[in-house]
């Protein structure tokens, strides 16, 4: 496994992490998640991502049990959660002082830790004032209940706002964000969020790196059976897959084959490893509903040494995004 750090923090995360949207609770028990955590564990992941709102905390729970039964040493793990949906009460959700604090509290518990490492505001919100929520992150933080915090899909502007608050009152900054990045959706991670890496050393924990699947080949043909795209309570995803535009992905997963084959990998091992190849990654979350895939998964780590210049440019060709001078991040 290698080690990055968190941005300009002193922390450091696995390149290729875990996470449990969809599968604990939806379509893993305790046993089911434990075998994937464990092979995670084992390939060296130390970073596992989870959020209040999974199976409407469920998925906290069982990561919790997964804890005690595997025994692992607290210190040698990066725990997440994130907050925003918390219930249905009218204090339940969103980022008020009083969701953030008493949501952290009850994702602690159900998670069985003291604290977790790294805690992020789930979404922007524009109902409470950006200095309220900023004073939260920095109590939760100063009480020891979260070493970092962060946010997942807020703007440039918005992280760089709360930047600024932190900075002009004294209290700790947000260190890292966790947006979508994958072959199809980059513009954030790429170009919005390019001046905070080096200005406020931003870290990243990017999610769906397969595109929810779509990118593993698997929906080529139509929807397996027992897939996420085939989960009653996922039906909402499937707009991705069959517009027009998911037609076009469809195309380029299938023109993206040849590449993988080149390289002697399979589909999902090209696509973890062209995230990978971003240095503003700072971790891959990663996502199995099986062991087998997490023991494939893991295996990019080597794939991503084999992306040199060239290939990364056929694969820019095939995606329809011809590196121009500007965006060649790549290559430097
Ligand atoms: P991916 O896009 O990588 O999708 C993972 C899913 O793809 C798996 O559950 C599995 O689904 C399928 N899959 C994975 N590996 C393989 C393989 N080798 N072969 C075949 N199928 C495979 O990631 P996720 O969307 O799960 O996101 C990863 C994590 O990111 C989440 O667990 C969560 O922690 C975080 N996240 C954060 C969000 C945020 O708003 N901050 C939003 C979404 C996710 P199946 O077998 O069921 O088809």
């Amino acid at each position: 496994m290698e080690y990055r750090f968190l941005g300009k923090s002193g922390l450091k995360v696995s390149a290729l992490s875990f996470g449990a949207w969809v599968t604990f609770g939806d379509q893993m028990n305790v046993d089911a998640a434990y075998a994937c955590m464990k092979e995670a564990y084992d390939a060296g992941c130390n970073f596992f991502d989870n959020a209040e709102v999974y199976a409407d905390g469920q998925a906290e729970t069982i990561m919790g049990e997964v804890l005690r039964k595997g025994g692992w040493t607290r210190s040698d793990l990066v725990l997440s959660t994130k907050i925003f949906w918390g219930g249905k009460g009218p204090n339940d959700r969103g980022l008020s002082r009083k969701h953030i604090l008493e949501g952290t509290d009850k994702a602690l518990g159900r998670l069985g830790v003291d604290y977790v490492d790294l805690l992020f505001c789930h979404r922007p919100d524009i109902h409470t004032p950006l200095e309220e929520t900023v004073r939260a992150m920095h109590h939760v933080v100063t009480q020891g209940k979260a070493l970092y915090w962060g946010t997942s899909e807020w703007s440039a502007a918005q992280i760089r706002q709360a930047y600024d608050i932190a900075r002009r009152e004294h209290l700790i900054p947000p260190s890292m964000e966790q947006p979508q990045y994958n072959m199809f959706v980059r513009d954030r991670v790429e170009k919005e969020y390019a001046a905070l890496y080096d200005e406020i050393g931003l870290g990243t924990t990017i999610w769906s790196p397969l595109a929810s699947g779509i990118l593993t080949g698997k929906y080529n043909d139509g929807i397996p059976e027992g897939s996420r795209m085939s989960l009653e309570n996922y039906q909402w995803l499937l707009p991705q897959l069959q517009s027009d535009e998911g037609r076009r992905k469809i195309e380029v997963v299938k023109a993206l084959a040849p590449v993988a084959a080149d390289l002697g990998c399979t589909m999902p091992q090209l696509a973890l490893a062209w995230c990978l190849t971003n240095d503003d990654v700072s971790t891959v979350i990663t996502g199995a509903s099986r062991p087998e895939q997490v023991t494939e998964n893991m295996k990019s780590l080597t794939i991503a040494e084999q992306l040199t210049p060239d290939v990364l440019e056929t694969i820019e060709g095939i995606l329809g995004n011809r590196p121009t001078a500007e965006q060649d991040w790549r290559q430097s």
